[in-house]
């Protein structure tokens, strides 16, 4: 996102919380297994001050947005120690902003309502919630530690005690029925939910799904079934009045999520935390991202080393902003881009974007440059073409 000369930039924190209960075993998330009793509360609190110390540099002239703590669950962190790191964050930023976005991922398994309110005073706004199912065998297939019973009780405290309230939902398990999964959105509406993330299960290589899978001991949802079930959200919650602002992500009005729209247009993030990710613009056409050490032990020893570092310019800067961009349903700004990249995206892709246009699979209105919605079950391949 760009910002006016002179003006702060409008920068977002993501801090990864690397535990979970249980390991879940279609993921394939940087999280590791803990013993709810073993976790390093402070001292991972303590890591993420560091290493945010460490950043001051790279703050300065910055407005911080949002801040969005996920994982893992970082449900399972001592609210006392997440409100530290909270702090700590939005005193390292030159300004906050007035409606600053504050986001903590939960498990139905480990928040209670007493929870819940304790992150909003802690300065929560704003919960997403891993429901991924209100059926019990496919909860019992997902590995979940929850069932539906008590995914609907933790969706409506949850909504009770804080302003905005998102959760997951997963589709394409075995047998999954339409009626079924059309159920599960009624259900999950009706508690008081004004944002559902929506999306299909995928076969992830290095996971205990990925194996089972190669040895043939796994059942998955046929090709079309996925189809049916995202056409399927796509009119439940357009009867609704929601938005589809992004393949995945589904909106009461005004209930987007800031902080996943400001990545999405390529706005700076600093990634804070094991294995978390950041990626900061240093002037047109200049970005770095990083990657944080991924093992907590050794994050927690050594909170400011990067496993990765890579260098941004124009050409890998328009890349990422047509990936990201197009997943929205407003698409992606051009005159931004050019901007950041200091280079004007059709530059080197003019065929492939005229001939992507001339099939519809492209539409180009003033400044910005979309996928429409009914071809968004194509929208990988549409990107991969531009490339
Ligand atoms: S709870 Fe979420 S992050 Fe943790 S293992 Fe399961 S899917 Fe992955």
């Amino acid at each position: 996102m760009s910002s006016e000369p002179g003006q702060p930039v409008p920068t977002s924190v993501y801090v990864h919380f690397p535990w979970c209960a249980r390991k879940c075993p279609y993921c394939d998330f940087a999280t590791e297994p803990v013993k709810t009793n073993t976790i390093p509360h402070e001292p991972y609190t303590d890591a993420v001050l560091r290493e945010l110390s460490f950043r001051a540099a790279d703050l300065q002239g910055r407005e911080l947005t949002s801040v969005f703590f996920g994982g893992g669950t970082p449900s399972l962190w001592d609210v006392k120690a997440l409100k530290r790191a909270l702090e700590g964050i939005e005193q390292a930023f030159d300004r906050v902003s007035d409606d600053i976005e504050v986001t903590v991922e939960c498990n139905p398994s480990s928040l209670s309502r007493r929870h819940a309110r304790e992150l909003h005073e802690a300065g929560v706004g704003r919960l997403s919630i891993g429901v991924q199912s209100l059926r019990d065998d496919h909860l019992q297939f997902l590995g979940r530690l929850h069932d539906s019973k008590r995914a609907v009780a933790t969706l409506e405290d949850a909504c009770a005690e804080v302003p905005r309230v998102s959760t997951d939902l997963m589709f394409g398990m075995p047998g999954q029925q339409l009626d079924a999964f059309g159920t599960d959105i009624e259900r999950i509406v009706a508690t008081g939910v004004r944002h559902v993330s929506a999306y299909a299960l995928t076969i992830e290589e290095k996971t205990l799904f990925g194996s089972l899978h190669k040895a043939g001991k796994l059942r998955v949802a046929p090709e079309d079934r996925y189809a049916d079930l995202f056409e399927l959200a796509q009119r439940r919650f357009t009867d609704l009045g929601w938005n589809q602002y992004e393949v995945s992500n589904y909106a009461a009005e005004g209930e987007e999520s800031r902080h996943n729209l400001h990545y999405w247009r390529g706005g700076a993030y600093v990634g804070l935390g094991a294995a978390a990710v950041g990626c900061l613009d240093r002037g047109p056409g200049d970005a770095f991202r990083w990657r944080n050490e991924p093992i907590p032990q050794r994050y927690l020893a050594q909170p400011t080393h990067h496993s990765e570092t890579e260098r941004l310019g124009p050409d890998e800067i328009v890349r990422e902003a047509l990936m990201l961009g197009l997943r929205t349903a407003r698409g992606m700004h051009l005159a931004t881009t050019r901007q950041r990249a200091d280079q004007d995206p059709w530059t080197g892709r003019e065929r492939g974007l005229e001939l992507a246009i001339q099939k519809g699979d492209l539409v180009h209105n003033g400044d910005w440059l979309r996928v429409p919605k009914d071809r968004w079950l194509k929208l990988d391949g549409i990107v991969r073409d531009l490339f």
